[in-house]
């Protein structure tokens, strides 16, 4: 910009604003030599004029987003950053500041995207502070520093990711692929207090595969953990999306039916019988299974299923491949 196209205001602006830069500049550079500051490549420095609205700033910041130097505004208004900024952190980062400006947070900090050129969105952590005020306590400067943290939050997304993928499989039982004792217990104990609550219906059924000793002792143990799968996967394929189907232990089975009256499990219960019935497992093998159904009628959720489990006794008793 050429000097002899501004007025005499301007340029008295122009000089001010250069001054509060200098003295900024002058401060960070006594405070970098005293301790040695390392400049990296994720790392930039910004100052930002209040009054005139100009943002100096390190080049690192634009060449990050993926812009050449040439391709930004010699002077660059604090709009040029916040026009990039991702709608979801926009009001975050505009209310930081705005809190920082307004005197009422120490430092201004906040963590935002920006949309690079190529559109993905970086992760940049920033702080800052006013440096200068007017006579009127007005902020007339503000200095900060800004981090690249793409990568730092790529890396806790993937472990949050992780995270998420490990505690689903703690509540699933490893062989068969369905809720373990813990968790069905758990939404067992959850489920009898939602019907609590809202007084609706509830109904379990315990299911026990009949003489599954022989299947084990016919074919082997490890065919016998593969039927053991293929059963839960039956199972899955008849319930409903609100019900809860888990392992209750070896080979026994807990189905939760909320907002299910007793004749409503009882038509669940039959058809998951008849389907195992029905069922050829790898080809030739034949199982069936007995249930004790117990429709909640008050109690906790161990008193629940010591009552099913009177009821899959009576089953067996009764000559098994039935529901009682
Ligand atoms: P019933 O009709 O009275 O239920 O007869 P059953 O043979 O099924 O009953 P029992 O309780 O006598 O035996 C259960 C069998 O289930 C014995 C045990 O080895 C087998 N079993 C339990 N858990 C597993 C497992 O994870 N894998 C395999 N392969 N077998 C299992
Ligand atoms: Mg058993
Ligand atoms: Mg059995």
């Amino acid at each position: 910009m050429s000097h002899e196209d501004l007025t005499r205001e301007e340029l008295i602006r122009r000089i001010e604003s250069l001054e509060l830069l200098n003295n900024q500049l002058l401060t960070e550079r006594e405070q970098e030599a005293a301790l040695d500051f390392a400049w990296s490549g994720n790392l930039g420095h910004w100052y930002w004029n209040v009054a005139d609205n100009q943002v100096t700033f390190n080049p690192l910041k634009v060449t990050t987003l993926g812009y050449g130097l040439n391709e930004v505004p010699r002077q660059v208004p604090f709009q040029f950053f916040t026009g990039l900024l991702h709608p979801d952190d926009y009001e975050t980062a505009m209310s930081a500041m705005r809190e920082h400006l307004q005197g009422r947070s120490v430092v201004y900090e906040v963590e935002y995207r920006i949309r690079a050129k190529d559109g993905s969105y970086l992760w940049y952590y920033d702080r800052g502070k006013v440096t200068a005020f007017d006579e009127n306590g007005r902020p007339l400067f503000v200095a900060g520093i800004v981090f690249d943290i793409t990568e730092k939050k790529k890396a806790q997304q993937e472990l949050e990711r992780q995270n998420e993928f490990l505690s689903e499989q703690m509540m699933l039982d490893s062989m068969t692929g369905v809720a373990n004792h813990g968790a069905i217990l758990e939404m067992l104990r959850r489920d009898l207090s939602l019907a609590q609550k809202s007084q609706g219906d509830l109904c379990i059924v315990l299911f026990d595969i009949d003489d599954f000793k022989l299947v084990n002792d016919t074919r082997g143990h490890l065919f016998g953990d593969r039927v053991l799968t293929g059963f839960a996967e039956l199972v899955r394929t008849i319930i409903r999306s609100g019900d809860s189907f888990g392992r209750y232990g070896g080979e026994e089975f807990l189905l939760i039916l909320p907002q299910t009256n007793k004749a409503g499990a009882l038509r669940i219960a039959e058809r998951i019988r008849t389907a195992v019935e029905e069922h050829r497992f790898f080809g030739d093998i034949r199982i069936t299974v007995s249930g004790g159904l117990k429709q909640y009628g008050g109690g906790d959720a161990e008193e629940l299923i010591e009552q099913a489990d009177r009821n899959l006794y009576l089953a067996k008793a009764a000559g098994k491949n039935r529901i009682m």
